[in-house]
Formats: structure tokens, sequence, C-alpha cells
């Protein structure tokens, strides 16, 4: 038995649209693919405009252009999060300004993001790890009353709410992952989510290398032109095809996630009162999408020992984040808003699980595995 960490799910229908998009002759970005794509996100995410990218760091990218950073704009999100969060800010010059997390959902502490405002602050960047939802009522009222742009990055938060709203339509932008380690895949992928119709003509043009392409095949204006600054942020034709035969699974997926997930929660529920670990939390206000199945272990030592028992018998766990406030560049560029006790215990204290569609028929061997690796 050797238990991967991820292996990518397959629909089976993605080959088929594949050669569907083969057939039509449209291999470019905007087909009928990426249409159907960009509706069904608008519809069940409810934004008022969903674009297709590359890769949910594009779509990122995306987004600190539209939020207009310029060199010395602070942006403040959390330092325990993947690097793209705070690269599409740095990219144009911005300064992640990191703030702690809370030590139940590991998402940006909401009380400690006030105290990190300076004049320079533009924008507040959240993170629902584990697709769990940061505590977004707060959040948008502190930006309404400092007048700053909220950007969600929501990679892992696709098929989940917060007081029943989907992830990704409470700021004013929020980025979405297609990436195959993510719930719903097409090998690289991602999107932007505009929920601010001022943004929205904007966010089409950025995308198509700042031209105005998008209103030009609408009819909307006589020239097809440069109006912008933009980059090339559409994926191909082909992978929508790919993404499509995943958005048709969508509900599907979610819920097989859903199974394991809780039977990893069910199990560990002795453990966690034994004191050997901490399970994930979830507030009262968030449904969750499965994304992720995280152990927290008491110290690095024995979170070490526990990887390394597991890889014993060929099951594959991981650890992530090296705090960005402690990496090399995040150091360099940025600066940490306040005390990062939790953010530097959860680094050394987090383990991730193996947790993929056809893990069901091994889970009663991982779970044994775990149980006696704490
Ligand atoms: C996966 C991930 C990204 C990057 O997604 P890509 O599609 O690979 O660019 C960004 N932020 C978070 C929190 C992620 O988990």
């Amino acid at each position: 038995m050797n238990i991967p960490f991820n292996k990518p799910y397959m629909t089976g229908k993605e080959l088929w649209y594949i050669s569907q998009a083969h057939a039509s002759g449209h291999l470019a970005g905007d087909g009928q693919f990426t249409k159907k794509c960009n509706a069904w996100l608008e519809q069940r995410i409810g934004c008022q405009k969903a674009l297709l990218t590359h890769s949910c760091t594009a779509a990122l990218e995306m987004a600190a252009i539209l939020a207009d950073i310029q060199p010395g704009d602070e942006v403040i999100m959390p330092s325990y999060t993947f690097v793209s969060t705070a690269n599409a800010f740095v990219l144009r010059g911005g300064v992640p300004v990191f703030v702690d997390i809370r030590p139940d959902t590991l998402n940006i502490d909401e009380t400690k993001i006030e105290a990190a405002i300076t004049p320079r602050t533009k924008a507040i960047a959240v993170v629902h790890y584990a697709g769990v939802g940061c505590e977004m009522d707060t959040i948008m009222d502190i930006a309404r009353r400092h007048n700053l742009l909220v950007i969600e990055d929501a990679a892992q938060g696709i098929m989940s709410s917060y007081k029943g709203r989907p992830l990704g339509s409470i700021g004013h932008l929020a980025a979405l992952s297609f990436h195959e380690t993510k719930n719903i895949i097409s090998g690289e992928g991602g999107a932007l989510l505009v929920n601010d119709a001022r943004l929205v003509a904007r966010a089409e043009m950025v995308r198509e290398k700042g031209t105005n392409r998008s209103q030009f095949f609408r009819g909307q204006v006589d020239k097809y032109t440069w109006v912008d600054v933009g980059s090339s942020y559409l994926p191909g034709e082909v992978i929508a095809a790919f993404l499509w035969a995943q958005m048709e699974e969508a509900d599907a997926i979610t819920k097989r996630r859903l199974d394991i997930w809780g039977t990893y929660h069910q199990w560990f529920a002795s453990l966690e009162q034994a004191g050997k670990l901490r399970r994930p939390v979830l507030p009262r206000e968030c449904t969750h999408n499965a994304h992720m199945y995280y152990i927290l272990l008491p110290t690095l030592q024995r979170r070490t020992q526990f990887i390394e028992a597991l890889k014993a018998k060929n099951i594959l766990s991981v650890f992530h984040y090296i705090p960005l406030h402690s990496s090399p560049r995040g150091q360099q560029v940025g600066r940490a808003a306040g005390d990062m006790t939790h953010t530097n215990q959860t680094s050394d204290r987090l383990v991730r699980l193996p947790l993929w569609l056809g893990l069901e028929e091994h889970l009663t061997d991982v779970i044994t595995q775990v149980m006696a690796a704490v």
C-alpha cells in the first residue's frame, strides 16, 4: 500500500470536452468552454463577474493591478499563507503587512487588523484557510470605515460559505485556484471574481493585455485598442474544457471529500480528548468544502516523528507554510504588525493528511496508522 498525499481526480469527461474544443477549432481563450465556466461561477458563487485565469496567482496579480497598488502602498494579510498572496502585491511595489492568525480557524485574526492600518494601507487580503471562511462581516466593516479594498484569496474556498454567502462573493475581488492540488481542477488554472461593479470593465481589460477587446466583441466600442496596463491572464480552451468536466461534478466531488473529512474527524475525536492532537475547528457560521484535513501536534519534534512514522508505512503527509514574515524575501519587502505567536506555532505543529477521491478504500488503514503514530 502506497498512499500519496494528493491524487488528482478525473471525472472521466475531461477528454471528451477537450475533443470538442479541438473539433471546434477554437483553442485560444474565451471560447464556449470558458464562457460556460464563467457562467457557472457567476451562478454558483453569485459574483458580478467571473473571469477564468491561468492560475490563482494570475488572478491575485490582476487584483493587485485593479486595486491600483503603487510602490509603498501597504496590504494587510496573514503571514501563514502561500507566497502568491504576498507576491502579487510585491510585484507592484506593495508592502505586505503581516498580521497573526486566529488559533482556532488559522485565518487572519480580524481583531488585529485595525492596529495594522496606516495612512499607506490600501487593501486587506484575506485567505480562507482550508476552505473555512474568515470573519468577513468584521473585515468588511473595517474596510468600509477605512476605505480599503478587500481581496479574498479563495484558492482553497470554492463551494464553501460564510453566513450563507459563498466564499468569493463577499470581498470586492476574489481569486480561485484550479491547481491539481485543489478540489476542482484543471492542472493549472484559476479565476478572478469581481463583486464591485466599478471594477468589472477594467478587470476584462487587464486580463486581455490592457485592451478593450471584450467591449469590441460585444459591439460596445468601434475600435479594439490599448487602453490600460495589463497582461495575458486567460487560459486556452483546452484547459477550460477540462475544467468544465470538473464543474459539472462539483457537488459530487465536494460530497465525497466531506465524507472522507468527516470520517477522519470522527475517529480523531478521542485523540483530541486525550490531548494528543488538535482537530480543525469549524465556526457555526461557516460551511466548508473539505479542502484539507489537518491536525495540530503538540510540538515540532512530535510532528517530525509523526511524518516519519507515517512515511515508514508508505503514507505521505505534509506540512506547510514557512511563515512569510520570517522568509528571506518576506523580511526584505514586508513587515510583521504585532506578535506572530499563532503563526509560528502553527507552522511548527500542523500536518496535512492525505485527502483525495479514491482514498475511501484505504481510509481505515490510514486512520489506524495515524492513531498509532500520534
Ligand atoms: C494554491 C494557492 C494559491 C496559488 O494557486 P495557483 O492556482 O497555483 O496559482 C494561492 N493562495 C493559496 C492560499 C493557495 O492555497
